[in-house]
């Protein structure tokens, strides 16, 4: 298949997953798929041995609760496992995501879907149709918590995929969190017309498109289109029975609805990214108009916290904040937003420094590419990003906090981070460089001549007990 085009040409692969169902059968050929016994139940049990397996092996779960359809949990918790599902080399990961956004692929509609093979109108029971669980000990009660919202824009038809927190607050009704972001800008336009948003709630989808909804690419750019980009050849999607949004033909299942406008209930706790409960609060709610599926539905649902969380946001914030850093600081090599900072709040730049002072603008640079950032650390690219400890080294050996500090007060942070005030909070910048014209052995990390290259295996003289070598 000659699928690649432009800068994705340059990175060596294997054919992307393409299904949720073969990203399964892949990861239990090779045991990394742990199927308990069937009847779990919905309501705590299926979250606490998802969590139990966090980072181990993913959790399917055959008919928990009684149901006829299954859930899956923990599809993509390493980056390893990321970058395989996409067919990519590890260290080629955030290049491709960035690639994947530089150069989408449009999507190709398809009249017929597995994602339709069932079809549910009329009177809706979102709990009796699907198995949706409860995770946290404080949530308000069963959540959808891995369904990609796809909504059109109102005037242009142009389609946005977000992950929101979906409540299941009565049989045909959903309290859902919009925040301040593309799906909001495209509802309030919609309700500022008077009408409500068309939406499609899509769950259990590859990994592809999981990682493509997560993209920071600017409004009006489709996110199914990146996943079209990833995956090497464009999307299939199906137009929804009851509206005009466009989903994934391949998905598992789909609800049909529409986000009612001048309508605002109550909505939370839900446990979220940050590992605290985000607050009950009126929020936008989504009417019901039709679900589909496939016959024996994989519900994929995503537990609060856990490393599959983290790195879904933090992988494809990874490859869109480095883009818009580049453009305007060719300096930086890489970004690395670390698991101690929610995947997303801790932000560590590689900076080939030339000028000094460029440290700090890279710093502002950091926190003007997405809200989210509250600390920041400029590193040499001497440093390992990925390596916490070998940030702390060069904050401890590089840095001085009368010289070196940044505090923006009351910008913009996340909501979710219980310690601001509503979304309100200080950015903290780091510039851990050294001074371009430091001398040369001031910031020379010592090394060990050949250390490297040690043969250890030749070296080891196995078998040869201590007392016997002395003689
Ligand atoms: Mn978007």
């Amino acid at each position: 298949m000659l699928a690649q085009t432009g800068a994705l040409s340059g990175t060596p692969r294997s054919p992307a997953v393409l299904t949720l169902r073969a990203w399964l059968d892949r990861l239990a050929a090779t045991n990394r798929l742990s199927v308990m016994r069937p009847g779990v139940d919905l309501v705590h049990q299926l979250a606490a041995i998802a969590n139990r397996l966090d980072g181990k092996t993913a959790s399917f779960f055959p008919h928990p609760g009684g149901h006829t359809g299954s859930v899956v949990s923990g599809l993509v918790s390493s980056r390893a496992w990321m970058a395989e599902a996409l067919g990519v080399p590890p260290d080629a990961l955030v290049h491709h995501m960035q690639a994947a956004a530089a150069n989408p692929r449009p999507w190709r509609e398809v009249a017929d879907a597995p994602a339709q093979e069932v079809v549910h109108s009329g009177a809706i029971d979102l709990l009796k149709l699907l198995p949706i669980p409860t995770h946290n000990e404080f949530d308000s009660g069963p959540y959808i918590s891995a369904g990609l919202t796809i909504a059109r824009d109102p005037e242009t038809g142009v389609q946005n995929v977000a992950i929101h927190r979906c409540q299941i607050s009565g049989p045909d009704r959903i309290g859902i969190l919009l925040l301040p972001r593309h799906t909001d800008q495209f509802f309030r336009k919609a309700e500022s017309l008077g009408q409500g948003l068309e939406v499609a709630l899509v769950i259990g989808v590859d990994p592809a498109i999981l990682l493509s909804s997560q993209a920071i690419v600017p409004l009006g750019q489709d996110e199914l289109a990146i996943a079209g980009a990833l995956r090497g050849a464009p999307l299939d999607v199906v137009r929804c029975r009851t509206n005009a949004v466009r989903v994934p033909a391949e998905a598992e299942i789909v609800i049909e609805g529409r986000l009612l406008p001048y309508t605002r209930e109550p909505e939370g706790p839900f446990g979220e990214f940050p590992q605290y409960y985000g607050e009950r609060a009126d929020r936008h709610v989504l009417q019901v108009d039709a679900v589909t599926h496939r016959t024996r539905p994989i519900f994929h649902t995503i537990v609060g916290g856990g490393l599959e969380h983290l790195l879904l946001g933090a992988i494809p914030r990874e490859a869109t904040i480095l883009a818009t850093l580049q453009r305007n600081f060719p300096g930086v090599q890489d970004v690395h937003l670390s698991l101690g900072g929610v995947g997303r709040y801790h932000l560590y730049v590689k900076l080939k420094k030339t000028q000094n002072g460029e440290g700090k603008n890279v710093l502002l640079g950091a926190f003007a590419a997405h809200y989210d950032i509250k600390h920041a650390v400029v590193v040499d690219s001497d440093v390992d990003i990925h390596d916490p400890a070998e940030v702390e080294w060069a904050i401890s050996t590089r840095f001085q906090a009368d010289r070196d500090l940044v505090i923006i007060s009351n910008s913009q942070g996340s909501k979710l981070d219980p310690s601001t005030d509503r979304g309100v909070g200080a950015k903290m910048g780091l510039d851990a460089t050294i001074p371009v014209d430091a001398p040369p052995m001031k910031y020379r990390r010592i090394a060990v001549p050949g250390e490297a290259a040690v043969d250890l295996q030749a070296m080891i003289a196995p078998g040869v007990d201590w007392h016997a070598a002395l003689t």
